[in-house]
């Protein structure tokens, strides 16, 4: 395996496979290390949502960000599906947010009629009634009075996803050394020298980190203030049923193989990824104050898994100063950005003409 690059990726999760893949298509070599299973990965933990609506409420630039990663979305699969032969189950129907509160509903309304004012009329949402929302998905009911609906949202199975992009971009040359943490780093005559715990050392011209958590311990190593923090989220699954929910909602869906899968949890909970009896419980709770019929669902699963946080939620693209050639990647959002990461990131990354302005994402927004 190649151990000198154009790239070298410092992780690969769906972040960092996503980047490989778009580095990969532009004829870039790319060396990707990815250290050990014992490490929190939030690309095998996460609920498979690619999600616009509630994302960038109080930060258009996002919202605007991720609403073009789901416009890019149905080729990204295509193509990826069409080339690993891998099924990525991917639907992009639509997706709701219930509500079963009127406070909370009529603000959620104010948000995006603001949002929609900030992206310039750009953001197709509807609010559906209760009665509405009952016709359209029948399982529907209980306290809920309202749901609102994005035409984007969509869902997918994000181990295939992952599976697919680690396929697609090994075909593709990519060098992917799994089981290796990288310890130090340092830049000598333009080129980085990177050197893993097992001694692996490799050469490229530029690195990008992509490390989820562990961003926090080897941001530094490349003079990036490394600022980000576990927040736990917690995942139950129902036996099997035939299909009886058409659309996704932010806390609530049908997986492809007919399990419901509910998940809703925000919890500061240190690096303790494990599934709590308190959270399950208000989650299956919640859960069925919008979905009675779900009370008589068998729970099979459950899991609890980490998000990789900044401090203000939104995600972090920043090139180091100290370090240029050096980048950092993280976000909260990664199954969602995964095709504009690919395509519009990766542009960023290899200083093309067409790359987006990403200053708004820069961790210089922490010094201040
Ligand atoms: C409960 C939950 C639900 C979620 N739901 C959604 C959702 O519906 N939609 C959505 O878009 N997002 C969702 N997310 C977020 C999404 O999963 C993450 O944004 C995404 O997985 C982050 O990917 P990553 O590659 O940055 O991090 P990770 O998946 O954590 O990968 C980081 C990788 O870096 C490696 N690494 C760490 N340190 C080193 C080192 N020193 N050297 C080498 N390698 C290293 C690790 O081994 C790991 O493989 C959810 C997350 C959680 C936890």
């Amino acid at each position: 395996m190649r151990t000198e690059a154009d790239f070298a990726i410092i992780g690969g999760g769906i972040v960092g496979l996503s980047v490989a893949h778009g580095l990969l298509k532009q004829g870039c070599s790319v060396i990707c290390i990815d250290g050990s299973d014992t490490d929190f990965r939030a690309s095998r933990g996460n609920f498979g949502l690619v999600w616009v609506q509630g994302k960038g409420i109080k930060a258009p630039f996002y919202a605007a960000w991720t609403q073009n990663a789901a416009r890019l979305y149905p080729d990204f699969v295509c193509e990826l599906s069409q080339e690993t032969g891998v099924q990525i189950n991917y639907n992009q129907a639509g997706g709701y947010e219930y509500f079963t509160d009127p406070h909370t509903l009529s603000q959620r309304m104010d948000e995006y009629k603001q949002l929609k004012e900030a992206l310039n009329g750009d953001y197709p949402y509807e609010f559906l009634s209760s009665s509405q929302i009952r016709a359209a998905e029948p399982m529907i009911g209980g306290e809920t009075i309202g749901a609102s609906f994005y035409p984007n949202d969509g869902h997918l199975n994000p181990l295939q996803l992952l599976k697919a992009l680690a396929s697609y971009c090994q075909k593709k040359g990519l060098s992917h050394h799994l089981g290796e943490e990288l310890e130090t780093a340092d830049k000598k005559e333009g080129v980085f020298r990177l050197v893993t715990k097992k001694g692996l050392t490799i050469s490229a011209n530029k690195v990008v980190i992509s490390a989820g958590l562990g961003a926090q311990k080897i941001g530094p190593l490349f003079g990036f203030l490394g600022l980000v923090s576990p927040q736990r989220g917690q995942i139950l699954v129902t036996e099997k049923i035939s299909p009886v929910l058409n659309r996704p909602s932010v806390t609530i869906r049908q997986v492809d193989e007919g399990a419901i899968q509910i998940g809703d949890s925000q919890e500061q909970s240190g690096f303790n990824d494990k599934e709590t009896q308190a959270q399950m419980s208000r989650i299956a709770r919640n859960a069925i104050k919008v979905m009675p019929k779900l009370a008589q669902l068998r729970l099979v699963r459950a899991w609890g898994s980490l998000r990789v946080m900044s401090p203000d939620g939104l995600p972090i693209y920043h090139q180091s100063r100290t370090l240029p050639g050096a980048f950092l990647i993280t976000c909260h959002s990664g199954i969602t950005l995964a095709a504009t990461h690919s395509t519009n990131l990766s542009l960023w990354l290899t200083g093309h003409k067409n790359a987006p302005e990403l200053s708004e994402f820069s961790e210089d927004r922490f010094h201040a």
